[in-house]
């Protein structure tokens, strides 16, 4: 029998929603930590009888508990295939939220935490100032010392792969500054556009790529000041109180124009968080309204560049593309064909489908680096896959998920490419014939 004092209700949780759970199982075969184990407590219907044994007092929140929702990757693949509408993606982010509390982490964690998710990722300044000094570290010439002397795998295999993801800066950092980026020719309308944390500066090739592809659409792109990080690493990882304080900050921030400009977003993992502002912020009486408004106005790229009906440019790419769904674009925004149709759009490419491209690849945010052993396995058989389809690129819609899938494509030595539907629209209005 468990202890008084240790048994703790979920007051967190929603009982309407945890109990729309009636255990009918169709949504194990899209769980990839069900896949890839076979065991019922990696599958999300055994996460919820988790939730529901702790709510009840039969369970008390031991490290053991703990430990089959942290192995949760979070891609929400179950409540895109539930047919009970069991709203996952709130139980989970709730449940993460709570359990802090209850989590034994030693003070260095818990103040790597504190730096890196707290003063490092919402701070641009801060955030630019590593990415240089990671920058500097890849073209001195350590990077390869430091790989050659496998000497991080003798402290851990978290460092290890953290070393690994060390991004490859692309380009000059992408600043939010208030810009306005005009089309060729008279702008149709003004959108407004999310800079984000890490892609803005690793990525800032690829971010001015998504700029001029709007633009292609006739679409004058306005990035606005004080915008900042989106707040899913936050969420995801058990801080909401952050994640709220940040989505404060961006709605305070895209209200500085008409306040009703399309919001487009570039990175999948991003537009699903502040798609869910409303939800963020419901208790709150002083945003909870302009969360549900904001909220409203959050486009993703694909969606947005597919219903303007933009006119890929004369290049053609002759190559065999595949394109492998975003968790956060498939399963919670629900976004599945535009991205296939933008790509099928563009002269030469030979689309063809990723077998089991609906299932994660095994990014989840910061899991890549918290939990790699499953993320390493989850990416092993979209590898393979990705082999199977014999394709020269595979096109995605999410930074998490191009990282995770590039370093899949390096491991194994493979000759493919990872770009985003973007670069590949861009290439046909820039590259030479
Ligand atoms: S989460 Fe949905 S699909 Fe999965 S077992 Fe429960 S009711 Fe069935
Ligand atoms: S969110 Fe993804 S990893 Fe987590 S239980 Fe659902 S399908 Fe499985």
């Amino acid at each position: 029998m468990v202890e008084a004092q240790e048994i703790l209700k979920l007051p967190w949780l929603n009982e309407s929603e945890l109990y729309k759970c009636v255990h009918c199982g169709f949504c194990l075969q899209a769980c990839p930590t069900y896949l890839t184990t076979g065991l019922e407590t990696e599958s999300p219907r055994g996460r919820i009888a988790l939730m529901k044994a702790v709510n009840e007092g039969r369970l008390e929140i031991s490290d053991q508990v703990m430990r089959h929702w942290d192995l949760c990757i979070q891609c929400r693949a179950c409540e895109d295939v539930c047919p009970s509408g069991v709203p996952y993606g709130n139980l989970i982010e709730s449940t993460m939220d709570q359990i802090r509390d209850h989590r034994k982490i030693g003070f260095i964690p818990r103040l790597a935490y504190e730096i890196s998710l707290r003063h490092l990722i919402p701070n641009q300044r801060n955030l630019a100032i590593v990415v240089s000094m990671m920058n500097l570290y890849v073209k001195s010439g350590l990077q390869k010392v430091v790989r050659k002397t496998k000497i991080l795998k003798l402290i851990s295999k978290r460092f290890e792969r953290l070393e690994k993801m060390t991004p490859a800066v692309n380009g000059k950092f992408f600043r939010a500054e208030g810009q306005l980026y005009t089309a060729d020719v008279e702008g149709t309308e003004t959108i407004q556009m999310l800079s984000g944390c890490v892609m803005p500066l690793t990525q800032g090739n690829q971010m001015r790529a998504a700029v001029r592809t709007l633009n292609k659409a006739n679409k004058d792109v306005e990035v606005p000041l004080n915008q900042g990080c989106c707040g899913a690493i936050n969420s995801h990882v058990g801080d909401l109180g952050k994640a709220k304080e940040l989505a404060r900050a961006n709605i305070e921030a895209f209200s500085k124009g008409s306040g009703t400009e399309p919001i487009i977003v570039n990175s999948a993992g991003c537009g699903a968080r502040m798609r869910e502002y409303g939800h963020l912020l419901s208790d709150d009486p002083d945003y909870a309204s302009k969360a549900v408004d904001f909220s409203k106005r959050v486009v993703d790229i694909n969606e947005y560049l597919d219903q303007a009906k933009l006119q890929p440019g004369e290049t053609s790419i002759p190559k065999t593309v595949t394109y492998q769904d975003s968790c956060h674009l498939a399963n919670v925004q629900k976004v599945k064909d535009a991205p296939r149709n933008l790509i099928k759009s563009i002269d030469g490419i030979d689309f063809c489908e990723l077998k089991g491209s609906n299932i994660c690849c095994g990014a989840g945010g910061t899991y890549m680096i918290t939990e790699p052993e499953m993320s390493e396995a989850v990416l092993a058989e979209k590898i393979r896959n990705l082999v199977d389809s014999g394709a020269d690129i595979i096109a995605t819609a999410n930074p998490g998920c191009f990282m995770q899938l590039d370093n899949g494509i390096k491991a194994a030595g493979i000759n493919v490419e990872v770009k985003y539907v973007t670069d590949l629209l861009d290439e046909t209005y820039t590259k030479s014939k």
